[in-house]
Formats: C-alpha cells, structure tokens, sequence
C-alpha cells in the first residue's frame, strides 16, 4: 500500500501528490520541494537533489540512509535511488497527474450510461496520450512508462 501525501513548493504557488513506497520513508525525508518558479531558492547540496522538468526534490540523504539500512536496503541511498525507486516521489509521473486523471474521469462520466465499453477505450486513449505528452516533456518517471 502506498500511502499518498501533499507537498506545497517552497513558495507555495504550487503542490504536488507524492506516493511513498511501502511507506517506508517518512515525508520528512523530503526535505524541500522547489516549483519552477522557486527552483532558484534551492540551497542544499546537488547530491541530495533530484530535478525533473525545472521541479527540485531536495532529501535528507542521512535520515535516508538510517531507515533504509534498518529495513534491510544495503544499498547506497542517492536522490536518484529514492526518486527513481518511488520511495517518495510523484504520486504519478509528474506532479499534478492526479488532477489529470481526475478530470479526464469526471469529462468521460457521461458515457458510462451511454457505452460502457467506448468509456473504457476513451479513458485508456486520453490516458496513453497523455503519458505521451509527459514522455515528451521530459518528466523522468513518464520515460519508463
Ligand atoms: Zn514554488
């Protein structure tokens, strides 16, 4: 089970879903979170940050390493481990999907009285195409999607 948590950005325009995998990390461990527009205020060491698409996820590497090591993950813990790995990271593949997902759900409802099976096929159509939009964007997690 993942547990799913909100993160405003460090100038508070704008906030991302975030999902920790098996809730292992606290959402603490996430030290910062910079917006595009804040990404400039970003102070900590470039090893405990991981970027994507001018967002900055800023993480206590120690605190980290500790819970991980106690749960049995030897191995050594990077920003890009814990980002890549879904330990705390988007809930998604980017922040602001979970409001994607919604409003493709809630613009599609009405056909779910009309044709089910078209409701189906459209909501896996205007999902695929937009994983191909983050895909092109650049978002990380969206390349392995
Ligand atoms: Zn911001």
């Amino acid at each position: 089970m993942c547990m799913q948590l909100r993160r405003a950005c460090q100038c508070g325009r704008q906030s991302a879903a975030l999902n920790c995998r098996d809730n292992l990390l606290p959402a603490e461990i996430l030290v910062s979170l910079y917006c595009p527009a804040c990404r400039d205020l970003a102070d900590g060491s470039p090893e405990c940050r991981v970027e994507d698409c001018g967002w900055i996820l800023e993480y206590d590497l120690d605190g980290a390493q500790i819970i991980m090591a106690q749960k049995g993950i030897r191995q050594e813990v990077t920003a890009a481990f814990i980002f890549d790995e879904g330990y705390l990271s988007w809930q998604g593949l980017a922040p602001g999907d979970h409001q994607v997902n919604h409003e493709i759900h809630e613009r599609l409802a009405p056909l779910i009285a009309k044709d089910m099976k078209q409701y189906l096929e459209q909501l896996k159509t205007e999902w695929l195409a937009h994983v191909t939009r983050l895909k092109a964007q650049g978002w990380r997690k969206a390349q392995q999607a």
